[in-house]
């Protein structure tokens, strides 16, 4: 039974402020192995909230594609309950070096409760029991930023972080399942927003044809739109399947 589960879709300052939308990341179980992705502000209240209620303690590792606050707001806090309150020194961390290094996210005595802190870097393959993955080269998005190829049965999945658009973009994730953050409904030019905008995702799925790609991750803009019409509307534009995640939402990897 391998699922991934959103424990938020907010993206970006606003809607994360607010809570438009829950900001607690994703939890990807693969066999017996389970991964926390991104845990933004919430995370633990959404996992204990979450029916059925997922155990942090369950956690075999945290990953984290980059260190702004929506993705990593409640680092901390889940690295304290995957290991027990810290009496448990085990679980695996996987971060950029900026994340860890200048200006860290991760407290240095939580740093301790780890059992093993792995650097994420540039087209690199990591392991962690039954989850096989890889980064791509960096995402353009002011911090350290890697995307995400999982290598997972039944289906592969490829995350697509925060990222301004760059033309080999929609080459680096040819998943089957594509997970894509899409913070703005219209792209905004050469500004200082390194964010996907509905035009770009268009671009990425043309290119690696997913059997299924999901929304994720929204601006205001986004929930402006109602981020299920703009799902709709690319899946008729391109014949290709595509949906909007939803707080809680839950996909059974087995059933795609
Ligand atoms: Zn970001």
């Amino acid at each position: 039974m391998s699922f991934i589960k959103f424990l938020g879709t907010a993206g970006a300052r606003f809607v994360v402020m607010r809570q438009l939308r829950a900001s607690g990341g994703l939890w990807l179980s693969v066999g017996k192995t389970n991964l926390y992705i991104d845990p933004g502000p919430g995370a633990l209240v959404r996992c204990l909230n979450s029916k059925p209620r997922l155990e942090p303690s369950t956690l075999d590792g945290i990953l984290l594609t980059h260190k702004h606050l929506d993705h990593s707001g409640d680092i901390n806090v889940m690295i304290e309950a995957m290991t027990e309150g810290g009496f448990k020194k085990r679980g695996l961390l996987f971060a950029p070096r900026d994340a860890l290094q200048e200006d860290p996210v991760v407290l240095k005595y939580v740093m301790g409760y780890v059992e093993k802190v792995e650097v994420l870097k540039e087209n690199s393959e990591y392991r962690i029991g039954d989850i096989r993955f890889s980064t791509a080269q960096k995402h353009r998005h002011g911090v350290e930023t890697y995307g995400i190829n999982f290598k997972i049965s039944p289906h592969t999945v490829s995350l697509v972080t925060d990222t301004k658009f760059f033309p080999e973009l929609s080459d680096l994730y040819r998943g089957e399942i594509l997970v894509v953050h899409v913070v703005r409904l219209k792209p905004i030019g050469e500004g200082p927003i390194d964010h996907l905008s509905v035009e770009d995702v268009k671009t990425i799925i043309k290119k690696t044809k997913p059997k299924l790609t999901i929304l994720t991750h929204f601006g205001m803009t986004m929930i402006k739109a109602k981020p299920w019409i703009v799902a709709a509307e690319i899946e008729k534009e391109l014949g290709s399947k595509v949906i909007a995640a939803s707080d809680g939402m839950r996909l059974d990897l087995e059933e795609v």
